[in-house]
């Protein structure tokens, strides 16, 4: 049977029952541009609904280098051998690759890849943030409604990819070197700033003392740039994704903050600030769609363009022409 002529019911009871195929083929259901498909998934997820929001939802980023994959590797088996089920979600809309991304390709995760409690998934290899962002959002719905427990959503450390993984998560991790040119003017002050937690990675063998050193460094600029929130201030940990070092309490620390935004409502208020933005997300995703397919738009758009590249015709007036063509 084709991914589209199993029926509804059939997807959620499987998935709920932990069913990896049907789990698989609903994401490829979510991530395929086929309107039929798209209507189909949206059932299944409306389903699914009431059995996902449990999980510890965890972003985690870093520029390509710095040890994503050797430390999810090994963050998510040892929390498989505390039994959890954890499955590792990328967004990476630079890449092109055809089959899948950069990121979350089985091979850079090999324990992961080989546990039959882990679920990795690379990100849709093409698209828009946008587009990209939803089928996150969508997929991790249906993970979670498999029973997943813990979602690792990571990404590259470019771009605007950051904000909109922080924006589905409820713990955002930031992975740096020491003195790996990212040092304290060359960060990017705008991911520090959604930074939940700093671990400094590869604080292994000779290069403890820098990391150390680093991480102090890290303490005390956010001491000046991070707004100070009365229940949580981000800690910077140094850790070894390769030698299992730290990660334990990254782990903890990831518990505590929930547990300490829970208590404050924070943690609630997030997830429901989060929940808008998506709606909000589609919205204007279903619009720019909506708009581009509009026959009299489609038509006329290269024209009114030509127009305004020409400067006879000014963009202000260009949106109103457009906008009227749309009856609005
Ligand atoms: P990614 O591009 O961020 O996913 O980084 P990788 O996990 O692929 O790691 C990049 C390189 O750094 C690889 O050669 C790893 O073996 C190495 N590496 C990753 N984590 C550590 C660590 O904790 N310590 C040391 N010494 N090397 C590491």
């Amino acid at each position: 049977l084709s991914a589209h002529r199993i029926p509804v019911a059939d997807y959620v009871a499987g998935i709920t029952a932990g069913d990896r195929a049907l789990l698989a083929r609903a994401i490829t259901l979510v991530e395929s541009t086929n309107p039929e498909h798209g209507r189909l998934a949206q059932q299944v997820l409306q389903e699914l609904l009431p059995r996902t929001g449990q999980a510890v939802r965890l972003g985690v980023t870093g520029v390509p280098g710095v040890g994503k994959s050797t430390t999810i590797d090994q963050f998510g088996m040892n929390l498989i051998a505390e039994g959890h089920l954890v499955a590792v979600l990328a967004i990476d809309p630079t890449s092109k690759r055809s089959g899948g991304s950069i990121l979350g390709d089985k091979t850079r995760m090999s324990s992961l890849a080989q546990e039959r409690n882990a679920f990795i998934r690379p990100s849709p290899s093409s698209g828009t943030l946008g587009g990209v962002t939803r089928k996150t959002r969508e997929t991790m719905a249906l993970v979670e409604a498999a029973g997943f427990d813990v979602i690792i959503v990571e990404t590259v450390g470019v771009g605007q990819s950051e904000v909109a993984v922080s924006d589905m998560v409820d713990f955002f991790l930031v992975l740096l070197l020491a003195g790996g040119g990212d040092d304290l003017q060359g960060i990017k002050k705008g991911i520090i700033e959604l930074a939940d937690m700093i671990a400094i990675n590869k604080a292994d063998g000779d290069n403890v003392r820098r990391a150390e050193r680093a991480a102090a460094d890290y303490r005390h600029a956010l001491q000046i740039f991070t707004p100070h929130d009365a229940t949580w201030f981000p800690p910077v940990l140094t850790v070894s994704g390769q030698e299992n070092r730290g990660l334990k309490d990254l782990w903890a620390k990831v518990l505590e903050h929930r547990e300490k935004m829970s208590a404050t409502g924070q943690f609630q208020a997030r997830r429901q600030a989060q929940a808008v933005s998506w709606m909000r997300d589609m919205l204007e995703d279903r619009l720019m769609g909506a708009l581009k397919a509009h026959p009299e738009v489609a038509a006329e758009l290269p024209k009114i363009e030509a127009s305004v590249r020409e400067g006879t015709l000014l963009p202000t007036l260009a949106v109103d022409r457009l906008m009227g063509l749309m009856g609005l």
